[in-house]
């Protein structure tokens, strides 16, 4: 059942005028539980309007009317008094600090940068996959005497796969994953790449991305336990991250091994029958489906079924059996949605919904 909040939230965006800043402004509009009252960027933009120093870049909405007018502050607690909430959308150059600063000074934060994410007392969530790793918050706090918090998302790679894979470890087992990536080009954020570059073209290097999706992918699908920390999930991952001149949405290619064999019908049914417990709690931006399959011979398609659930549902596609390890198939999700803000989203209603955000 749904919680009822009596009064809404005030929340913040730091770094709200790139990409998933963005994206942030536009999921928050109309939410039932948070209410936008802060918008922070680099100390250049200080003292002018969002609407001054912000070209708006999502191709399906205008700039909101209400966040136009407000004064872009710079990424200091200070600057916004009352904020409860900070969500971020810092690059990971300056994310690190600035985000502790937040924790301190008793604000949640939900980060998309890449600092926090293998610390040993934060969480990287997806409430569908992994939502028993928020009791790491309590002793998070008191290790660093923080009455805020910080909460990760994982790299917007990672998640299409990781959302693919724990319906299928829980049900069979995974032992190993090798999978190529197809990745848009929002995940390099605005400017990103110069068009001479990607244009006609596809780049088979994204910095430190492969790295970041072989690690966090198991601290996800591994456990939390009390006294013992992360305990990571004992499979192999090996990934290519290639950058294609796709404007959003990570479309990827996966084979795996399981560790018990199962019919393609036993695997699609633990995809199309998942219901996560986290589904339970009714979380206003939690899709209908976390996960789809779709049957048809040549889905999922990136410009097709990125936007499914509102960019929150992974879409999954093209289950067969693989010659070298057990099934192959094809995962895809909305990178500045799923993989980014509507995550960080979704992971501030969970977190609320556990009482694990400080409200006096
Ligand atoms: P972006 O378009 O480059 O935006 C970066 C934002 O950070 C801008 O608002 C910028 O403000 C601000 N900023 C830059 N330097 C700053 C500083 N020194 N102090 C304060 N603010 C500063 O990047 P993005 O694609 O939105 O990515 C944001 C974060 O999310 C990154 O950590 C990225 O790795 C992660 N992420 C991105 C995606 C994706 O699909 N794009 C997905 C998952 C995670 P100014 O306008 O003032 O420079």
């Amino acid at each position: 059942m749904m919680i009822q909040v009596q009064a809404k939230i005030p929340v913040a965006v730091l770094g709200a005028t790139g990409m998933v800043g963005q994206r942030f402004i536009e999921l928050l509009q109309g939410h039932p539980w948070f209410e936008l009252v802060a918008l922070a960027a680099s100390e250049k933009r200080g003292g002018r309007t969002y609407a001054e120093v912000t070209r708006w870049r999502l191709p399906n909405s205008e700039m909101p009317a209400n966040v136009a007018s407000l004064s872009v502050v710079p990424c200091r607690p200070e600057a916004m008094p009352g904020v409860k909430i900070a969500f971020s959308a810092l690059p990971g150059e300056v994310a690190g600090e600035i985000e502790e600063a937040f924790a301190h000074a008793g604000m949640a934060v939900f980060s998309n940068a890449k600092n926090h994410r293998m610390d040993h007392d934060v969480p990287l969530l997806i409430p569908e996959v992994n939502a028993d790793h928020i009791a790491v918050i309590a002793q998070q706090r008191k290790r660093r005497g923080w009455s805020g918090s910080i909460v990760t998302n994982a790299n917007c790679s990672a998640t299409p796969l990781v959302m693919a894979l724990k319906p299928l470890q829980q049900a069979f087992g995974v032992r190993k994953v090798l999978i190529t990536t197809l990745q848009a080009i929002s995940g390099a954020g605005y400017p990103g790449l110069s068009s001479f570059d990607i244009l006609d073209n596809v780049i088979p290097y994204i910095g430190g991305e492969e790295e970041k999706f072989e690690s966090e992918t198991l601290k996800m699908l591994g456990s939390w336990e009390e006294g013992q920390g992360f305990v990571y999930a004992p499979m192999i991952v090996s990934a290519h991250c290639n950058r294609v001149a796709t404007r959003e949405g990570h479309l990827e290619c996966a084979s795996i091994e399981l560790k018990r064999d199962a019919s393609p019908e036993e695997i699609i049914a633990a995809w199309e029958n998942y219901i996560p417990e986290s589904q339970h709690l009714t979380l206003p931006s939690a899709p209908v489906r976390a996960l789809i399959y779709r049957h048809e011979i040549d889905r999922p398609q990136t410009l097709h079924d990125r936007d499914a659930g509102d960019g929150m549902t992974t879409t999954i596609g093209r289950l067969r059996r693989c010659p070298i390890l057990s099934y192959k198939f094809v995962t895809l999700a909305h990178n500045t949605i799923r993989g980014a803000a509507g995550g960080s989203v979704l992971n501030a209603e969970l977190c609320l919904s556990k009482g694990l955000i400080e409200l006096g």
